[in-house]
């Protein structure tokens, strides 16, 4: 393992803040924590250079949970519980396109659409007939009408002959996000490191002693853990299970149907177009067990399953070839709120962003500068 160079160890040295994990949530945080200390070093190291985060191996859905979600949520949690979440998450969306604007981050405002395949019937009925409950608990929130029944016959899908339509979700271009929050980081000050896996710390009067993988100590006042997915490696106590996402992207298939992103099975599969090409993800609920997982591979079971869906129930009829497949690490538990708050005198957490961390992020960074100036907390 290569040893730092003296002038490596002056780079990383007398730092203020140092953040693991250069995902959307390290990045954020880390731009927040300089804008609110500017005469601070904010120094962001990370183990992968691009392909470890979440952040850009997602499916790039600007989602708050579909009506069928809402309710599992509500029935695994509670009311109060699941409502929280999806406030925090539409907060964190209006922030983003607030500070980014929504051309420069490639959104298109299709509306995010619950489908229900053809035996789900019962659930969708049952899901429908929920619209003006949940209507009336997300008010406070969204206003009127978060969620309205729609057709589905103009789709050329074998699904329900009825959906629900979210009218405030839309798509992403994930990659425009992640550059943007990247350059607004740096923009501010923030330094980022890449290629440097942080093994464990120790805690001292005067600040933290970060020992990196090849050895060496980086000498920190503060440290903050953004590594969602990943923080069991380093904090094992702490209740956030690694949850594998497998994705896959059709070749281009001239026009598509239909626009747009869509949730199906509860949320657990979530397919959108991207151009004339079909992003399809998911189905945890095939193997939750195998899925909590680090490993960053995609296997044939996923890939077939979903390729079947897409040869059935999204394009019926059609053959289909994957150009692309990629897996993410997602952050779980049966709590889906984030965890943001000091777990010592110098450490501070940020993570478990559940599966849509994209709309949480901004929120979190928020939070992050609130917990850590001592306003009231979470
Ligand atoms: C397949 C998939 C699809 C998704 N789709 C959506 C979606 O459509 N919409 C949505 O809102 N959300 C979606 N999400 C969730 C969203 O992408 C994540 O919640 C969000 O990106 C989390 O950001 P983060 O910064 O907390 O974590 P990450 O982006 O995972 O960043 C954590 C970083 O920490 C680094 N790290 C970890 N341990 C160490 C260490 N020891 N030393 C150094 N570095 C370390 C990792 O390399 C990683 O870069 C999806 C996630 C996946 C996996």
């Amino acid at each position: 393992m290569t040893t730092f160079s003296y002038w490596e160890q002056q780079c990383l040295d007398s730092v203020d803040w140092l953040v693991i994990g250069a995902g959307l949530v390290g990045l954020q945080s880390a731009r927040r924590l300089k804008e609110t200390y500017p005469h601070q070093r904010v120094v962001v190291v990370d183990v992968h250079a691009m392909g470890g985060a979440a952040s850009l191996r997602n499916a790039g859905f600007v989602c708050f949970g579909s009506a069928g979600e809402m309710l599992d949520e509500i029935h695994r949690t509670s009311e109060s519980e699941a409502l929280m979440l999806y406030d925090k998450r539409f907060q964190g969306i209006q922030r983003l396109m607030n500070r980014y604007g929504a051309e420069r981050l490639g959104f298109e405002a299709t509306g995010g659409m619950e489908v229900f395949a053809g035996d789900e019937a019962e659930d969708a009925e049952r899901v429908l007939g929920s619209l003006g409950y949940l209507n009336e608990l997300l008010k406070s929130i969204q206003g009127d009408g978060a969620f309205a029944a729609c057709e589905t016959s103009q789709l050329g899908m074998d699904v329900y002959a009825k959906g629900v339509m979210a009218a405030a979700e839309g798509g992403i271009q994930t990659h425009l996000l992640y550059r943007a929050v990247r350059m607004d980081a740096v923009a501010a000050g923030v330094e980022i490191y890449e290629g440097m896996r942080v093994m464990d710390w120790s805690e001292h009067v005067h600040g933290v002693h970060v020992r990196m993988e090849n050895g060496q100590v980086i000498r920190s006042g503060r440290l903050l853990l953004c590594t969602n997915g990943f923080t069991k490696n380093l904090m094992p106590e702490v209740s956030v299970a690694p949850a594998r996402g497998q994705v896959f992207v059709t070749e281009a298939l001239g026009e598509l149907p239909f626009k747009g992103i869509f949730h199906a099975d509860k949320g657990y599969i979530y397919f959108r177009s991207l151009g004339d090409r079909v992003l399809i993800g998911g189905a945890r609920n095939l193997d939750f067990q195998g899925e909590e997982t680090m490993d960053m591979q995609v296997t044939s079971v996923f890939e077939d399953y979903l390729k079947r869906y897409v040869e059935s129930v999204v394009l019926p009829g059609k053959k289909v070839r994957f150009e692309y497949g990629w897996s993410g690490i997602m952050g779980m538990d049966n709590n889906r709120n984030p965890i943001i708050g000091w777990h010592s005198d110098r450490v501070c957490l940020a993570v478990r962003m559940g599966g849509m961390g994209v709309a949480l992020s901004s929120w979190v960074a928020e939070e992050v500068v609130r917990v850590v100036r001592g306003d009231e907390g979470i």
